[in-house]
């Protein structure tokens, strides 16, 4: 099935609109990377779709992954082998159908002593670990494991402590910028025919007289808007209590919310060519560092949360734990002042009758049906989206009586068909940069420069976005807001907070120029901006820093 070529306009006036007018198949609650699929899959087997997404889309915990399309090394450890399988099958597809989004990362596994000494045992059950992640699937990325020398080893991260070094492995996965992956799937869906809303949440349900649902109440923009579906999908992450609460008579409290956060440092303080697994001592649990462009991130912590589910905080002790995991393994150690940015999410994790830690809870996901008639989508993982969507859409088609085959297997995302991935240069080009983000639609970020030479400068000085991109942000892309711009249609926020904050000024002028705020609009949205990047420093209580030339 082919994605139509020309992108859709993806109107968020016209669709609050049609919300009200039209009669839907199926109304999806959530535009995190789940409900995303959900609505895609739903349009491409031609069911009458609506998606809406209460804040933006992927603000949630979409945005704030490790970012990575794998099966998961270390669940093989906890013998989940079918979640393996299924999740390096998906990234075998997400490679197919996203090449520009989704992009083969090599991860390099060092072998370290302990005082001098190298387990054995340790280094043996890594390879025999690595022979069985090709076996599951791993081989289909079309390169299997190896094992290298130490010197090879610290040529891919020249900051590792070569005399704690003994060797290491090296094994393929996949990568991707997860908010944008979400909102190419809600573009992709819209494409299709769906109809697609973020700032447009659902209060509360509306049933008939038999109990059965019958659509939901959607508040936008100080509006409400009654939407006609004949199935609700929920699909609100951590959230997915507080929207069958709507639903049944109590709130169910079925999630377990497990805090992951990450940190971002100056890549030259790490010089990794590659991704790298770092141990963490007395844990049993490994750290990815991640090298993105300039910058190297580090993540993920993974801790219980009893917190407020729309503000997760970074705090002190979650970077010192992180800090500890890399200074244990490099010549140079970071500091605080070396944390350029930070985030932190919540995985919306299946609470069980065990009081196991939450990183050995499954990461399986679930699809159950209401008696009112509510299908609801748990769980999972990023990479596993579209298998979730399948199994979600297939409950949907029970409930309508009908039976169409899922079509997303082979349905190239909008900016992939026809794409040519650029040759990786050492100096990554705008070329590049473009193409990756946008695949074959950087024409059209191409094209505001064209028209408007300015728009080719930075949008933050020192990171690679054009201010191109936040014009077709809004003109594209449905970003509402200055955060949508520098931390979702971008990744700023996360890359270079304080940078992000120093150049918040000129970026309100630029996506004010095309939302038509006025002069105190683009005042209030600055002072926000500024304000949640201070309080997101505070709460970890990290120094100011700016990115270094
Ligand atoms: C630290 C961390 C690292 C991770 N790393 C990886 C990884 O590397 N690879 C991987 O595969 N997975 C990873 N995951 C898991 C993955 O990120 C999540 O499983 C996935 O993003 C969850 O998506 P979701 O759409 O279910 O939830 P969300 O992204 O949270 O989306 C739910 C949406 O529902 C909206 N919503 C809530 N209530 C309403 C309402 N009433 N009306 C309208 N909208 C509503 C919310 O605003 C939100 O946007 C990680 C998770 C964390 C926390």
């Amino acid at each position: 099935m082919d994605t139509p070529r020309q992108p859709p306009a993806f109107d968020r006036a016209e669709a609050l609109a049609r919300l009200g007018a039209e009669q839907f198949d199926v109304l999806v609650v959530g535009g995190g990377i789940t409900g995303a699929g959900v609505a895609l899959d739903a349009a491409s087997r031609g069911l009458r779709t609506a998606l809406v997404e209460r804040d933006d889309f992927a603000s949630g915990t979409s945005s704030k992954s490790s970012k990575l399309v794998h099966g998961g090394l270390r669940y093989l450890q906890q013998r989940e082998v079918g979640l393996v399988y299924e999740g390096l099958a998906e990234r075998q597809i997400a490679l197919r159908n996203a090449p520009h989004l989704v992009r083969i990362l090599p991860f390099l596994i060092p072998v370290l002593t302990k005082d001098g000494v190298i387990s054995r045992r340790l280094a043996r059950a890594l390879g025999g670990a690595l022979w069985m992640y090709d076996l599951t699937g791993g081989l289909r990325i079309g390169k299997r494991h190896k094992r290298v020398s130490s010197e090879q080893a610290v040529a891919h991260m020249q900051t590792l402590r070569a005399d704690r070094v003994a060797g290491g492995y090296l094994y393929y996965d996949a990568h991707t910028d997860d908010a944008r992956l979400t909102l190419t799937l809600c573009r992709t869906a819209a494409a299709h025919g769906a109809v697609v809303a973020n700032y447009a949440g659902v209060t509360s349900l509306r049933k008939d007289g038999q109990g059965r649902l019958r659509g939901a109440r959607v508040q936008a923009d100080g509006d409400e808007v009654e939407v006609r579906a004949d199935v609700v999908v929920n699909a609100a992450g951590v959230w997915t209590d507080d929207v069958r609460a709507l639903d049944e008579p109590s709130h169910p409290q079925s999630i377990r919310p497990a805090k992951g956060i990450h940190i971002t440092v100056p890549w030259t303080r790490v010089r990794n060519d590659i991704a790298v697994v770092v141990p963490v001592a007395k844990d049993r649990r490994s750290v990815f560092v991640v090298p993105w462009g300039d910058l190297t991130y580090v993540g993920t912590t993974d801790t219980d949360y009893d917190g407020s589910l729309d503000d997760p905080e970074c705090t002190p002790d979650d970077v010192a734990y992180l800090l500890r995991a890399l200074n244990a393994v490099i010549t140079d150690p970071l500091r605080e002042d070396d944390v350029l940015g930070t985030w932190a999410g919540l995985r919306p994790l299946l609470r069980t009758a065990a009081n196991d830690r939450t990183a050995d809870l499954s990461r399986r996901h679930a699809v159950r049906r209401s008696e009112g008639g509510l299908v609801t989508v748990t769980g999972g993982k990023l990479t596993t989206y579209r298998r979730m969507a399948a199994d979600t859409v297939d409950e949907v088609d029970a409930l309508l009586g009908k039976r169409r085959r899922c079509r997303t297997k082979r349905l190239k995302l909008i900016g992939a068909a026809g794409y040519d991935d650029p040759a990786e240069t050492n100096e990554p080009s705008r070329h590049e940069h473009l193409a990756h983000r946008y695949g074959t639609e950087e024409a059209g970020v191409q094209a505001l420069v064209d028209q408007e030479p300015a728009l080719g400068e930075p949008l933050v000085p020192g990171l690679p976005y054009l201010k191109a991109e936040a014009v077709h942000a809004v003109r594209s892309e449905m970003a509402r807001t200055l955060d949508d711009v520098l931390s979702r249609r971008t990744r700023a926020r996360l890359l270079a907070r304080d940078d992000s904050a120093a150049a918040a000024e000129d970026a309100a002028a630029l996506v004010g120029r095309e939302l038509g705020w006025d002069d105190a609009e683009r005042a209030r949205q600055v002072k926000e901006y500024r304000a949640a990047v201070a309080a997101e420093r505070d709460a970890a209580d990290l120094p100011e820093t700016a990115l270094r030339a």
